[in-house]
């Protein structure tokens, strides 16, 4: 069993990168994996622009062969190969509020204030993407290479309003024009704060 692009029989499927239902009748990705639980290979759904975003390298052949003559082959083309230039948008879930204030950057090290504008970041490990945090929009730039474009923060995952996505693009646009430094990993035992400040003012004079 080989990878494959095709017209969804049923709306059952989710798709593996947003988990969002493939709507009957829209074409999607099945790539073709080992079976966690048996022998042979399992088909793992996802919607094209989803594939495109995050399972590059699997989705480019299958893709390049032609034979689903997938609407919109040449952006989805053109949305892969950046995939593959800059790995690390393929790690882009969606742009959210920080719900709380307690989530570290995984750029910047520092703390997300509750409410600011995040990008959650997942990575594909063994057949499913699990969380692997998140980083502030304005750092979003700095850590992932380039300004993700628009079609990767309207991927189903995303529920964002145009004023939402004109909010988080001028924060990434902002942060961009800032020197910001990947940050140190911080233990729980940084959490005196005094130790930190000393450090990053010690780090700028
Ligand atoms: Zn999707
Ligand atoms: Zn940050």
């Amino acid at each position: 069993m080989g990878s494959v692009i095709e017209r969804a029989s049923s709306g059952r499927a989710k798709c593996r990168t947003c988990g969002q239902s493939i709507a009957k009748g829209d074409e999607r990705f099945g790539e073709a994996l080992p079976n966690a639980y048996g022998d042979g290979d399992s088909l793992y759904w996802f919607h094209l622009r989803c594939a495109a975003c995050s399972r590059a390298e699997s989705f480019i052949p299958v893709l390049e062969q032609g034979q689903a003559a997938a609407s919109g082959a040449a952006e989805l083309l053109a949305l892969a190969r950046e995939t593959i230039a800059q790995p690390r948008l393929s790690r882009i879930l969606r742009a959210e509020r920080a719900s709380s204030g307690r989530a570290r950057c995984r750029h910047c090290r520092e703390l997300i204030e509750q409410g600011a504008w995040r990008l959650a970041l997942h990575a594909f490990e063994e057949g499913r993407f699990n969380s692997i945090g998140t980083i502030h929009a304005r750092c979003a730039v700095h850590y992932l290479g380039v300004e993700p474009s628009l079609e990767r923060l309207m991927l189903p995952s995303n529920q964002l309003s145009t004023e939402e996505l004109a909010e988080v693009v001028a924060s990434m646009r902002e942060g961009a024009t800032q020197p910001i430094q990947p940050g140190l990993a911080k233990t729980s035992a940084d959490a005196a704060a005094p130790d930190e400040e000393s450090e990053s003012s010690r780090k700028s004079s």
